[in-house]
């Protein structure tokens, strides 16, 4: 069975951690896969325009060194770790409304797809790349500002062009994501060391990149399960300063040590 989190942010967009940190941080947690997700903001509105204008996405002219920087901390994981790291993104586009916002990640991606104009074309485009999608925190949110329907509010419509929906994403569960009986996924929106405990997919399949991205096209073997988490709510959640402590359920996590 391979624990695997595959919704995962970089400070190439607006995570906390560098790529080659989010390598030791899940390598040595024994994670066996995990997907970089930089968001891929929408340039075509005035919300994707000042997120852009913060370096809050990946964009045409730096996709090919971000992906570049995957493949060789994906070496590096393998060798080190026994870890598997895709290079993905997370296409992003929020409007004023949460109904008329929507976020999907693309993984298994060679190359940049934009996430401008209709999020259907968006989604077509990022299939025609070869990249299996992810409906992302479909319905409602504890963060409401993360609040997306776009693509529950269709999907229906959108079946074919969505592989996979997230039926929990951090803290959260979607209990109609199961009830509609969609293929489903659980992953952290890792964006800080505390999400490290959120919700993980439990994967069925030979533990090779092709093998596990052919796992989620086909929705085939898999779960979903949440970390033991050392910080529960009502404690204090640890600075970045602070190493993390062992986590239980994760035979032979090894505490980071300071540098
Ligand atoms: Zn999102
Ligand atoms: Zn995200």
């Amino acid at each position: 069975m391979l624990l695997a989190d595959f919704h995962v942010h970089s400070t190439w967009s607006d995570g906390r951690l560098s790529i080659p940190e989010l390598v030791d941080l899940f390598g040595r947690s024994r994670h066996d896969a995990i997907a970089i997700t930089d968001h891929v903001v929408n340039s075509d509105s005035l919300l994707g325009k000042i997120a852009h204008g913060c370096r809050l996405s990946v964009t045409k002219d730096n996709f090919d060194a971000y992906r570049a920087e995957i493949e060789r901390e994906a070496r590096r994981a393998w060798d080190t770790y026994r870890m598997i790291v895709l290079a993905g993104c997370e296409l992003t586009r929020n409007a004023l409304t949460g109904r008329r916002s929507a976020h999907a990640l693309a993984l298994g991606l060679e190359r940049f797809v934009s996430a401008d104009g209709p999020v259907e074309e968006m989604l077509t485009r990022a299939h025609e790349a070869g990249a299996v999608t992810v409906a992302c925190h479909p319905n409602e949110q504890s963060d409401w500002f993360a609040n997306t329907f776009y693509l529950w509010d269709r999907r229906k419509e959108v079946a074919k062009l969505v592989d996979l929906w997230e039926l929990a994403c951090r803290w959260d569960l979607f209990p109609q994501v199961s009830r509609a009986r969609l293929p489903y996924v659980g992953n952290s929106d890792f964006h800080d060391r505390p999400h490290l405990y959120a919700w993980k997919t439990l994967m069925s399949c030979e533990k090779t990149p092709n093998a596990v991205l052919a796992a989620l096209r086909a929705g085939k073997g898999l779960g979903v399960t949440r970390l033991p988490d050392p910080f529960p709510a009502a404690a204090r959640v640890p600075d970045e300063t602070e190493p993390l402590r062992p986590c239980t359920i994760v035979p032979g996590f090894v505490e980071p040590v300071a540098a």
